[in-house]
């Protein structure tokens, strides 16, 4: 498998086939963690990688396939590209991992069950999520279409139409499939292609790591002498990477001394990376990336670095504890049956802020119109002018209400 070279999010209500479709495009079932598999819900970010192909021989669109020979003719099929899915838990609770999801989304797929009405609360919410991100590069699946006759799917194209005018979704295609029977997935493969392309990658730059995942691959047990070290996950917005450099991880680690907190940069090396399955001697920005470090596996293990961004030493931008940011606030909550309207920013509230692949919860410490500044509870590393997605709390959870951009 090639190096994957473009990250699609599989973004949508909880429960309308964002798993199911993962794995019916790259045969990897994202669901892994024990307490995923006991709820039937993604918790975490799910990644797979998936090479597309086409049949040299096939017309359009049954020439698209994932399959090395074509389940058509049983011709060769040629390599088109590698891709990273990221999936999304679809579950209300869980927006802050779809929003440290969307942060490293090139496009999207929003998957919508046809066996229920348009829109459900969590894919208004995850559109909105894109819109404000700013993810451009959408297709809509409407997905489940063997459990609904002909004419409540064409009901449903209607609905589907209706709720996306005037978003950044309002032109994407809209792809009918049933994810769990194979029906129509490589038509969706065909217009993947047409409407998410690769992104431009700008490789002379230093590597700049987004973390989304990190982890501990050791099995309880291991003697000391074997144990591996400390795995991040996560995707390269730019720069290459390769093993042998040193890596330096931001904001780090939390160092308390005489009651007083602070953050320490981790500075490592990356003993090997892993990129479309495979050990890859460079690692270019696109898809989704492990990388091995030398790092004690305890600091690494339950997704601890999720969030922190990782580069050459010295090429990081500020670790901030505080944040002043320029408000684009919406006019209403999104996600909720009631959606009531969205008063200003108040002094001393507090606001969950999505960072890149960073959750961070600050408390305001000054309020104007436009611009609002927040004193945060764990530190964030972002360049100056990077957007901020803000959540407040309604009744008991964090809400999306608009986007910041970060000003010195
Ligand atoms: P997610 O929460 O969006 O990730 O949804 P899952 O992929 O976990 O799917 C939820 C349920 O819907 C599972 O029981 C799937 O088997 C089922 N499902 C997914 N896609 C289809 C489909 O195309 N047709 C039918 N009949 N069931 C589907
Ligand atoms: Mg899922």
């Amino acid at each position: 498998m090639s190096q994957p070279c473009v990250n699609i999010g599989m973004v949508g209500h909880v429960d309308h086939g964002k798993t199911t479709l993962v794995s019916a495009l790259s045969g990897v079932w994202t669901d892994t963690h024990s307490e995923e598999m006991k709820r039937g819900i993604s918790i975490r970010l799910g990644y797979a990688d998936t090479t597309f192909r086409k049949c040299p021989n096939c017309p359009e669109p049954q020439c698209y396939t994932v399959e090395k020979t074509c389940p058509g003719c049983g011709e060769a099929s040629e390599e088109l590209r590698t891709v990273s899915f990221v999936d999304a838990p679809g579950h209300e609770t869980l927006m802050a991992t779809m929003l440290s999801g969307a942060a490293i989304m090139d496009g999207a797929i929003l998957v919508i069950a046809a066996n229920e009405t348009c829109p459900q609360p969590q894919t208004k919410e995850h559109l909105m999520a894109l819109n404000i991100i700013g993810i451009k590069n959408i297709v809509i699946v409407q997905n489940k279409i063997d459990l609904v006759p002909k004419e409540k799917v064409i009901e449903h194209y209607h609905q589907i139409k209706e709720f996306v005018k005037g978003t950044v979704a309002e032109d994407a295609p809209i792809v009918p499939i049933s994810a769990q029977q194979n029906i129509n997935v490589d038509a969706l493969i065909m217009t993947m292609e047409e409407v998410i392309p690769t992104p431009v990658h700008k490789i002379d730059k230093p590597p700049h790591m987004l973390i989304a995942r990190s982890f501990d691959i050791n099995k309880p047990g291991t003697p000391i002498k074997k144990i591996t070290g400390g795995v991040i996950g996560g995707t390269l917005t730019e720069g290459v990477l390769r093993p042998g450099d040193e890596l330096e991880v931001k904001p780090g680690r939390k160092v308390e001394s005489d009651g007083m907190t602070r953050w320490e940069p981790i500075v490592t090396k990356v003993s090997m990376i892993v990129a479309g399955k495979e050990n890859v001697e460079e690692a270019t920005p696109g898809g989704l990336l492990a990388v091995g470090t030398t790092l004690d596996p305890t600091l690494t293990k339950s997704d601890s670095l999720t969030g922190q961004v990782a580069g050459l030493p010295g090429t990081l931008p500020p670790t901030r504890d505080d944040l002043k940011l320029e408000l684009h606030l919406l006019e209403r909550v999104v996600g909720v049956s009631d959606e009531e309207v969205i008063g200003p920013i108040k002094t001393s509230e507090p606001l969950m802020l999505n960072v890149g692949t960073a959750t961070t919860v600050g408390v305001v410490t000054s309020a104007r119109k436009d611009i609002a500044e927040v004193k945060l509870k764990r530190p964030v590393c972002a360049e100056n002018d990077s957007m901020v997605a803000i959540s407040r709390r309604v009744g008991s959870r964090w809400r999306l209400i608009g986007v910041g951009v970060i000003k010195d």
